[in-house]
């Protein structure tokens, strides 16, 4: 036994934090007001669009995006089964029914292109892509097919602030895209997350549904530019507030680094584990500017992956599964599902290990250390 601990994630929040979540505090102006609007503004120029909306988290995002585009009942969406399980719950908020679709490879988990063509029928209206890790999925492709057959697409960046295809960062590419803040994600304002839409319009009905679908939000009120508002859809609270926002703003600024240090920790897990065999990551031939969002590996058909979970905790080395295929949840089991023979394999073989920008180097020398010591050579 020992008694250090290497987690799989861990914030990086230090002074200019403090500082900032201080100032909003003394403000003693708390919910959604300028410092939101100056956070979607940078955070706009960052990912380089006109219409970013700040919402209360991810799934908020997914659930507003599906709704704005006029996704309801008797609709279909096809999303992968190879994700958690927020992209599919969103799906489901709107009345619509998720189908599941199949990942590309043992080495490229993201939606397979050939596998939505399969899924089309008269009834699908949009695809929720994931960039699984902050690998971008095939959007050219996926675009190509969008456009063939008349469908929004939406892209779950949950994972990939800072993952770009060219010159063009993801979730720009679809008719909205949708980020996360929470946690444990590369960057964080403890829960929180954001739409980008790529026109004005679906942008302003985002912002009405994100409160209320009235047609004022407070901070105008209270500082007199508006007296009355009307209701002018069926909307939500799903507002962020300035703190999130002011955390936010610093973990902005942050990114770029955080990501160089993931992708340098990432280099030197692919390095050490190129020998060992029974355990590889995948997404070997990408080169991109991605975010390093999970460390995944894919573990041999004969480990028990429970049983080396169980052994790594014992050494004090958190590891977790991104992720078990939906299809597989009690509350999934009644939505006929075509057979996904890559998401079977990779979700019952695949195991993520601690990365974060923190992580010391000599750490990941201990954790494949224990993963050879655990996995007979
Ligand atoms: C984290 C995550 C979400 C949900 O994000 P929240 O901000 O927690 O709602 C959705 N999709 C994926 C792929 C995620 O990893």
């Amino acid at each position: 036994m020992n008694n250090q601990n290497i987690y799989l994630s861990d914030i990086t929040y230090d002074a200019e934090e403090e500082k900032a979540v201080l100032e909003v505090l003394r403000s003693r102006w708390l919910t959604m007001g300028e410092v939101t609007k100056t956070f979607e503004k940078e955070f706009g120029d960052y990912i380089d669009s006109p219409h970013v909306m700040a919402v209360s988290n991810c799934t908020a995002a997914l659930h507003l995006a599906l709704i704005a585009l006029g996704i309801s009942d008797g609709d279909e969406v096809i999303v992968p089964s190879f994700t958690f399980v927020a992209t599919s719950n969103a799906v489901r908020y709107t009345g619509a029914a998720p189908v599941f679709a199949d990942i590309k490879s043992l080495d490229d988990w993201t939606i397979s292109p050939d596998s939505i063509r399969q899924l089309i029928t008269n009834r699908t209206r949009a695809v929720i892509v994931v960039h699984y890790g902050g690998y971008p999925c095939d959007m050219q492709a996926i675009m190509d097919i969008a456009k063939e057959h008349n469908l929004y697409v939406v892209e779950d960046a949950a994972h990939g602030p800072g993952s770009w295809i060219g010159s063009r960062h993801i979730g720009t590419w679809g008719d909205a895209g949708c980020f996360s803040f929470f946690s444990n994600k590369n960057m964080t304002s403890g829960e929180g997350g954001a739409i980008v839409a790529n026109n004005e319009e679906i942008a302003e009905r985002i912002k009405k549904l994100r409160s209320h679908g009235m047609t004022t939000v407070s901070w105008d009120r209270h500082h007199g530019h508006a007296y009355q508002y009307d209701v002018v859809s069926l909307g939500y609270n799903y507002r962020f507030d300035e703190l999130r926002a002011a955390l936010a703003r610093v973990q902005l600024k942050k990114l770029d680094l955080n990501n160089r240090k993931r992708a340098e920790r990432h280099a030197y897990y692919r390095d050490l584990l190129r020998n060992v065999s029974g355990v590889s990551i995948p997404f070997a031939q990408r080169g991109d500017k991605v975010s390093y969002h999970l460390l995944s590996v894919l573990l041999g058909e004969n480990t028990d992956r429970l049983d080396l979970m169980k052994k790594m905790r014992s050494f004090g080395i958190q590891t977790s599964v991104h992720y078990p295929p939906i299809h597989h949840f009690s509350n999934y089991r009644d939505i006929k599902t075509a057979p996904l023979p890559n998401t079977e394999i990779v979700g019952g073989r695949e195991l993520t290990l601690p990365l974060h920008p923190m992580l010391a180097l000599k750490d990941i020398e201990y954790v494949v250390q224990k993963l050879k010591e655990c996995i007979p050579q």
